[in-house]
């Protein structure tokens, strides 16, 4: 029979771990209870250096009772690595990974028809949000608006999956292989391969708490996605380069035609027109390109992603 363990990233979550805990609990013992899953299933939380007390309310879950594993991060890495540093654990253990949010934002029900979908042969099953409704309405339209602009890039996400999602032990182990440290999973796990499939649930509100991805954190979030998974920034500014350049070429005839007909005073507006947009376009273009060797820098030091400073699993 398949073990299951699930995957819960926790970032100063004490307001929700209990509940999410409990919940968790009662999913597995019903998967159990039906023998879809063995007795050797359980939950990792991984704390993600928080600052409250998650991680002694992990030890503490953990004592009780066994089911409820734990992994400590020596810092926070932010959810990505958290997110990783508890699947490469999981995957020793399980034949099947689940990873979710701790706040039980998405549904857990969608877990049977998950596995469902693992035994008719899907390696990865992908969780996808059918409406986002209980959003609030600045989250659900930078997140579209980020998902519209990511494929325009070409970039191979699916729409409107967020980190809810099954993964066999083998495509784990695929998953394994990818050593980037700029990591973006949902961009990453596609790559993988193997057959996939989707389950559509109804995403709902943080039950306490509050979001632990300010604005800043989505931005930076959406530009690691973007630059991690496509150059085509890149090529656009190039083209835009070469464009730009064009345009120079008829304003420089333009600008020998004024001048032979006497008019040289009256070019003030688009002299200065053009200063500011090359400038602006200049620096946004050694902008773009200074994000790719950013990650080139970093990619090149082969730092460790997350270092477990404690494990918890029986
Ligand atoms: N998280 C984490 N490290 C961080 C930030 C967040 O492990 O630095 C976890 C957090 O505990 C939660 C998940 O990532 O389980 C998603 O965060 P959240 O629900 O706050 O994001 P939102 O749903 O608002 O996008
Ligand atoms: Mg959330």
């Amino acid at each position: 029979m398949n073990t299951l363990y699930i995957v819960v990233p926790c970032y100063n979550e004490k307001e929700v771990l209990h509940e999410t805990a409990k919940r968790l609990k009662e999913k597995l013992s019903s998967l159990v209870a039906k023998d879809i899953i063995s007795k050797e299933s359980r939950i990792l939380f991984v704390n993600d250096g928080s600052k409250d007390n998650t991680w002694e309310i992990i030890q503490d879950l953990h004592q009780k009772d066994e089911v409820f594993c734990g992994l400590c991060l020596s810092r926070n890495r932010g959810h990505q690595n958290a997110l990783l540093a508890g699947l490469m654990t999981a995957k020793d253990y399980a034949d099947i990974v689940i990873s979710m949010d701790a706040d039980l934002q998405d549904d857990i029900n969608a877990v049977d028809a998950m596995i469902e979908k693992y035994q008719q042969g899907a390696d990865i099953v992908y969780g996808v949000r059918s409406s986002r409704e209980k959003d609030t309405f600045f989250k659900r339209n930078t997140a579209l608006g980020f998902y519209k602009f990511m494929e325009l890039l070409g970039a191979d996400t699916v729409y409107n999956h967020a980190d809810y999602r099954l993964m066999s032990k083998r495509a784990l182990e695929g998953l394994a292989e990818f050593n980037e440290v700029n990591l973006f999973l949902r961009g990453l796990v596609p790559m993988v391969g193997y057959k996939s499939d989707i389950v559509t649930y109804e995403r709902g509100e943080r039950f306490a708490g509050e979001s632990k991805y300010p604005l800043k954190k989505m931005i930076s979030f959406a530009i690691d996605g973007i630059t991690s998974l496509s150059i085509k920034p890149i090529t656009l500014i190039t083209r835009l380069g070469v464009i730009i350049f064009l345009v120079s070429l008829v304003m420089l005839i333009y600008t020998i035609i004024r001048h032979f007909t006497g008019h040289t005073i009256t070019g003030w507006s688009s002299l200065i027109i053009s200063i500011w947009m090359l400038g602006g376009l200049q620096l946004f273009a050694i902008g773009v390109i200074g994000e790719y060797i950013g990650k080139i820098y970093m990619e090149s030091k082969h730092r460790p992603r997350y270092i477990i400073a404690e494990k918890l699993i029986k």
